[in-house]
């Protein structure tokens, strides 16, 4: 016969005392790993629970999954700082919660002016057991017609808007940085046909935008 268990209770928040953070539900955190070569885990707190006396604190997470943890790896376009929400859900005691993050949205992340340690982002669903991302396609770019690393230096034709990766246009990152204005391959044969018409540009601003780049 099982015992039967002690009531749990439900804790808004918990201060985590040798880090001295508080979490709360909702909260996403770097856990310690089995290994202490391997870097921490992330995780989204799910719920935080504790015995009739407070003690015994627990966390119901949703684990985040590292480009190299997946099944299918990491790949080119990953972004060093890349996470995969998955459906892996655990309970973990909450001692080994090392300190918090941020996990952004793919978007807010592209727009950080400096990348700390404590930012990640996420842009796919992961199902653990299919390998399965959601969204299953993403936008892709360039003439290598990869999708977006945040990492990497791009630059946007002004014409077709599309966005391009320095090596894939010959040109050195150091170069494309000094661009003012850059219409691509197929935009500057295309435009020389449509100069003779039109003498106004459509595209007065500069377009050429030297993606924010990992410190
Ligand atoms: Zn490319
Ligand atoms: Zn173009």
């Amino acid at each position: 016969m099982a015992k039967p268990k002690a009531p749990r209770q439900t804790l808004d928040s918990y201060t985590v005392k040798r880090i001295n953070k508080t979490i709360k539900a909702g909260d996403c955190v770097l856990m310690r790993p089995p290994e202490p070569s391997k870097p921490s885990y992330v995780a989204k707190i799910e719920k935080i629970e504790a015995d009739s006396r407070g003690a015994n604190v627990k966390v119901h997470i949703r684990w985040y999954y590292r480009p190299e943890e997946s099944i299918g790896g990491r790949r080119q376009f990953h972004g060093s700082k890349e996470l995969f929400l998955s459906d892996h859900y655990d309970v973990q005691s909450a001692d080994t919660i090392e300190g918090k993050c941020t996990v952004h949205s793919f978007k807010s992340y592209t727009k950080l002016d400096a990348v700390g340690n404590e930012d990640y982002f996420c842009r796919f669903d992961y199902s653990s057991t299919t390998g399965a991302f959601n969204p299953d396609r993403v936008a892709v770019y360039c003439k290598c017609e990869m999708p977006y690393n945040p990492d990497d230096l791009m630059v946007q034709c002004e014409s077709c808007t599309d966005w391009f990766h320095p090596a894939c246009i010959e040109m050195t990152a150091e170069e494309a940085k000094k661009l003012d204005h850059f219409f691509c391959e197929s935009c500057s044969s295309e435009d020389q046909k449509l100069q003779s018409s039109q003498s106004t540009s459509k595209f007065a601003e500069t377009k050429v935008d030297t993606k924010r780049r990992r410190r």
